[in-house]
């Protein structure tokens, strides 16, 4: 099922068309209504009228976080505040955190993309969703429900957190679709099993699992876990929330809602284009927003993106999984890797869990990472010489599918911190040594 045809299986001249036009309008807007843009766009010497073609987008300036920080709260707003009828901010790790404003329009937009990005999963009316990505500032817990309410699901809105009940809910109202982050999907069926619930009997068909990078090892364990199908979905705060991108049942990539918000890959470091097919950053322009437009936002996100025709009928492009953020990228003795490139080699070792930590020291000038990673309970009872094979199988594995040089250890089953949230995967104790 495909919940607006029209646009998502436009045929690709027209989208460009519409994107074009769409451009057009909000350099237009941006010049005018917010100063910074103005001033950014004066000091490159380009304007709206320079936009002829998409490509021409590459002559403006892109902005960063840093740029949205710079003017936080509202600097950048493009609409009085009057007309502002929500605020989200994302959680804002260091310093300030990014608030985003929308209209009553920005609002349905986001229902908009949230209803496509859910019929991509199959879900509609009848089905019942727990949806438990966190309410609040975060766009997670609303975003789902809007999108919900306009497939005409039934939501229920429990939120994060206290494993119990989501499991007691599941069982008893027997949703159909759970919604919330990889790892904390991984979590709750392992509350489930610990309370003795029939996790693989419950009456889940589908669920979306999305804020944070995930492996295909971490998706197999879901599955594994729940008799559901895992469904990737992408957004961030800054673009919209959720729905900017979805996989369909096919599963190769998500699709991105182009007609709203445009994809372009850069390289992060020279910020030149990325021909199509090849990894780097992936910046977005919002065509359509009306509070917060952006043009050409770095999203520090690590993907791919191919605009080659999809099984499932959709014309618009596709991104890889994402890889990682650019902020996130660890560089070990000169090597430079992704958690979820690490997490890919572990979920392929015979007898882990799928819950690991890695931690960052300091080896007088070096850096040390130590991967820390769970093991079955059946391993850890086991003889010390099992556990020291393992550990060197997988010191092994890492040093020849990344050339990483780690040291491993291995830890009892439920020790490493579990998270109702976005998973902790990095703990960097250099500052403190
Ligand atoms: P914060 O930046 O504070 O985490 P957000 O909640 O807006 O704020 O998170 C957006 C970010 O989460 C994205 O930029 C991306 O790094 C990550 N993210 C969201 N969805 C996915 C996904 N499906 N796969 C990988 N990373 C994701
Ligand atoms: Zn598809």
């Amino acid at each position: 099922m495909i919940w607006n045809p029209g646009i998502e299986t436009m045929a690709r001249a027209e989208m460009e068309a519409l994107q074009l036009h769409r451009l057009k309008r909000l350099a237009a807007i941006l010049e005018t209504c917010v100063p910074w843009c103005r001033e950014q766009m004066e000091a490159r010497k380009v304007g709206p009228r320079d936009i002829r073609a998409l490509e021409d987008i590459a002559r403006f300036p892109c902005c960063s976080k840093y740029d949205l920080r710079d003017n936080y709260p509202f600097g950048l707003l493009a609409r009085p505040m009057r007309d502002v009828v929500r605020i989200h901010s994302s959680s804002g790790t260091t310093g300030k955190p990014v608030v985003a404003a929308y209209t009553q329009s920005d609002i349905n937009l986001w229902t908009e993309v949230m209803a496509r990005s859910l019929t991509a999963c199959g879900v509609g009316q009848g089905d019942i969703i727990q949806n438990a990505y966190g309410y609040g500032l975060f766009t997670g817990g609303l975003g789902v429900h809007y999108g919900g309410e306009r497939v005409g699901a039934t939501v229920i809105p429990i939120s994060g957190g206290n494993s119990k009940r989501q499991m007691m809910l599941l069982s008893d109202i027997g949703a159909t679709v759970l919604t919330c982050t990889p790892s904390y999907a991984l979590h709750l069926a392992e509350i489930g099993q610990a309370e003795g619930f029939d996790v693989k009997g419950l009456n889940l068909k589908v669920g979306i699992f999305g804020a944070e990078p995930w492996t295909e090892g971490i998706r197999q364990e879901i599955e594994a876990a729940y008799p559901l199908e895992a469904y990737d979905i992408y957004g961030l705060t800054e673009i919209i929330g959720p729905g900017v991108g979805i996989e369909c049942r096919y599963h190769d990539g998500l699709h991105i809602f182009e007609d709203v918000f445009y994809p372009e890959i850069i390289d992060p470091d020279t910020l030149e284009p990325i021909p199509e097919g090849a990894e780097g950053e992936l910046v977005i322009t919002t065509l359509t927003k009306e509070a917060f437009p952006l043009l050409r936002f770095r999203t520090r996100d690590i993907c791919s993106l191919t605009r080659e025709p999809c099984r499932c009928g959709r014309t618009l492009c596709r991104i890889s999984r994402i890889k990682g953020r650019t902020d996130d990228m660890l560089i070990i003795r000169g090597v430079n890797v992704f958690p979820s490139q690490i997490e890919e080699v572990l979920m392929n070792v015979e007898g882990t869990a799928p819950h690991y930590q890695l931690v960052l020291m300091k080896e007088g000038s070096l850096d040390v990472l130590e991967v820390r990673i769970e093991v079955q309970e059946s391993i850890f009872s086991d003889q010390m010489r099992r556990l020291e094979r393992l550990e060197r199988a997988i010191r092994e594995e890492l040093f020849t599918v990344l050339g990483l040089t780690a040291q491993v250890r291995l830890v009892e089953p439920r020790t490493i911190a579990r998270s109702e949230g976005k998973a902790q995967r990095i703990v960097d104790m250099r500052q403190k040594g």
